[in-house]
């Protein structure tokens, strides 16, 4: 249900009468609807449960659409109301993935990742679901992955009980193995939580980045993400290569920085993940 004083809002905001919201789904953290006005669609997320999670994504939007490489939807609003955060985002009509969509999103993504950026981390920290994701700027990705990444998702899950103390301590023994494991990195901006849910293939086969959790890291960090729940199309990975070519081994690494998500799937919703998280500890330790 759309809160009334968010439906007269978006009346307001187009001087027309708007009534004709239709749920959408696929979200977890947030209320997202379409409605339409003189044959425009728009897409609205609200929330009032997580303070600046939706002021967040706007500023990571803005980053994203800035570097010119890859497409957001266009931001329409963004209004704080009655403790609500509100946002109004072009609503993009979902296209056919094809091998050119494919290849256009692999392509404009690392375009993305060869812009370079000055630290590792962010101006401020911001969310990763509904978790505070901490970016405190490191000068070296070692650090950065260690203490503003795994380090307070592992505080966490000691505090919640998910991980031993045993397991804690194979977690410092990786930390020792990083200069072994991890190749050259460069910082450059990522979009952050890169699964399948969150880009949208539009209409000519172009791709938009959606829901980012944007700092600046490794790239190597995004495409793992590609991989959490299934992976992306072949297409989508030479077609990266090409255009920007990962360091030897890549493969061997991905579930090294997926270890992030996985504690933050584990912290937010428990031992169904615990497996996952030491079976991918234990290939490094
Ligand atoms: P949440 O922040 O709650 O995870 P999302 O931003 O992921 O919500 O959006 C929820 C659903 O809406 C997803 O299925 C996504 O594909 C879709 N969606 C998000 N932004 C747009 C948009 N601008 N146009 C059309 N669909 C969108």
């Amino acid at each position: 249900m759309i809160p009334n004083a968010i439906r007269a809002f978006i009346s307001d905001f187009h001087q027309a009468s708007v009534n004709n919201f239709i749920t959408v789904g696929g979200g977890s953290i947030n209320e997202a609807y379409k409605y339409s006005l003189n044959d425009t669609s728009y897409f609205v997320k609200f929330n009032n449960q997580i303070e600046g999670i939706i002021e967040k994504e706007v500023e990571a939007l803005n980053a994203i659409d800035n570097l010119n490489c890859i497409a957001t939807p266009q931001i329409i609003c963004f209004k704080k109301l009655n403790g609500y955060e509100i946002l109004i985002l072009e609503f993009i009509n979902s296209g056919i993935k094809s091998h050119q969509s494919w290849e256009n999103f692999g392509r404009q993504l690392a375009n993305m990742h060869k812009e370079p950026a000055p630290f590792y981390g962010w101006e401020e920290n911001n969310f990763i679901g509904a978790l505070e994701q901490s970016n405190k700027p490191q000068d070296n990705f070692r650090d950065f992955f260690i203490h503003q990444r795994l380090s307070p998702q592992l505080g966490l899950a000691k505090k919640k009980n998910l991980l031993s103390r045993n397991e804690l301590k194979l977690f410092d023994k990786l930390f020792l193995n990083l200069p072994s494991i991890l190749p050259d990195t460069k910082p450059s901006l990522v979009h952050g939580d890169l699964w399948s849910g969150n880009f949208i293939i539009g209409e000519n086969d172009r791709p938009y980045l959606i829901d980012p959790a944007v700092h600046y890291s490794f790239r190597e960090i995004d495409l793992a993400f590609t991989h959490l729940f299934g992976g992306f199309d072949s297409t989508f990975y030479d077609s990266y290569q090409n255009q920007y070519r990962l360091e030897p081994n890549f493969n061997e690494r991905i579930d090294l920085y997926n270890l992030y998500p996985l504690l933050v799937h584990l912290n937010l919703f428990g031992t169904g993940y615990y497996h996952s998280v030491i079976s991918s500890l234990k290939k490094y330790v």
